[in-house]
C-alpha cells in the first residue's frame, strides 16, 4: 500500500464506474436491504440523483444479537434485482467466509466492516481473489493499523482495495463516533489506494451528513458512503443517521460545486 513503491494513485474499476480517478464515486443506499420494494424504490431514485453504486447490507453486525441481523441471501437476491434494474453495481457487506463464493459471484465491491478490519483469515482469502474490497477502518485502529489490515489483502495478490474512513472511538458521545478526516490526507500521503468516507457511521446523525460529506471532498476523499433510506423513521438500522432520497439528490448538487461527479 505504501506510495513510495507505487507512487501513481491506484484506480478501482467496478465495471464502468471507478474508484479512485478523476470522479468522486458516491456509495449510497440502506443500512439494511428490508424488502424488494424498499430497496428497487431506493436504488431508482439515487441513481436519478446521480448515485454511482448501491450499498445495502444483507448480514448486519450488530451490536446487540437481538437487534435485526439482516436478510441473508434472501437480501442478496433483492439487490441483484435493484441492480438489474437500474444499473447499479451493488456494494455489500461479508462477515463470513461462508459466503466467499457467493459474493464473488454476485457482488460488484466486496465490504468488509470496521469489526472485521483485523479478521486476518478473512483478510488473507480476500486476497487471493480479484474482487474489489471496500475495508473500513476499525473504530479503535490506528492508521497504521489500517494499512496493515490492507496490506495483509494486497500481499495475497489482490490490489483491488478501497478504503473508508468511518469514525473512530473518541470520549466525544454526541456523535456516535468521530469523523477522523485528517486520515484522508493522511493516507493520500502514505498510500496510493483511493480513500472514502462514510459520514453517516462517523456521525450516527443525518443532520451531521451534509457538513461531513462535503468536508470530506474538499480534504480530498475519492468517495462516500452515504446511508439513504425511505423511511428513517421506521428503518429497521441506523435511521437516525440515514438521510431521505430528497435530502440525498441535493447533498449531490452541492457536491457537484465542489468535485467532479458523474
Ligand atoms: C455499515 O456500513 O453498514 C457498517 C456496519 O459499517 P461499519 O462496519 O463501519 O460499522
Ligand atoms: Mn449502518
Amino acid at each position: 500500500v505504501n506510495r513510495i513503491s507505487h507512487p501513481i494513485n491506484s484506480i478501482i474499476n467496478v465495471g464502468r464506474n471507478t474508484i479512485g480517478g478523476k470522479e468522486i464515486a458516491i456509495m449510497a443506499g440502506p443500512c439494511s436491504v428490508e424488502s424488494e420494494e424498499q430497496i428497487v424504490n431506493i436504488a431508482e431514485k439515487l441513481k436519478t440523483s446521480g448515485a454511482g453504486f448501491l450499498r445495502g447490507g444483507i448480514f448486519k453486525p450488530r451490536t446487540s444479537p437481538y437487534s435485526f441481523q439482516g436478510l441473508g441471501e434472501t437480501g442478496l437476491e433483492m439487490l441483484k434485482i435493484a441492480r438489474e434494474k437500474t444499473g447499479l453495481p451493488i456494494v455489500t457487506e461479508l462477515m463470513s467466509l461462508d459466503y466467499l463464493d457467493k459474493f464473488i459471484e454476485n457482488v460488484d465491491v466486496i465490504q468488509i466492516g470496521a469489526r472485521n478490519m483485523q479478521n486476518y483469515p478473512l483478510l488473507k482469502e480476500l486476497g487471493k481473489i480479484k474482487k474489489p474490497v471496500l475495508l473500513k477502518r476499525g473504530m479503535s485502529a490506528t492508521i497504521e493499523e489500517f494499512l496493515m489490515a490492507a496490506e495483509y489483502i494486497m500481499l495475497e495478490g489482490n490490489e483491488n482495495v478501497v478504503l473508508c474512513e468511518r469514525g473512530i472511538r473518541t470520549f466525544e458521545r454526541y456523535t456516535r463516533n468521530t469523523l477522523d478526516l485528517s486520515a484522508v490526507p493522511i493516507i493520500k500521503k502514505l498510500s496510493h489506494l483511493p480513500v472514502i468516507v462514510d459520514p453517516s457511521h462517523a456521525s450516527g446523525l443525518w443532520w451531521l451528513v451534509e457538513p461531513l460529506s462535503k468536508a470530506a471532498i474538499a480534504a480530498g476523499a475519492d468517495g462516500l458512503i452515504i446511508e439513504v433510506h425511505n423511511d428513517p423513521i421506521n428503518a429497521k438500522c441506523d435511521g437516525e443517521q440515514s438521510i431521505t432520497p430528497d435530502r440525498f439528490q441535493k447533498l449531490m448538487k452541492d457536491l457537484k460545486a465542489i468535485a467532479k461527479l458523474e
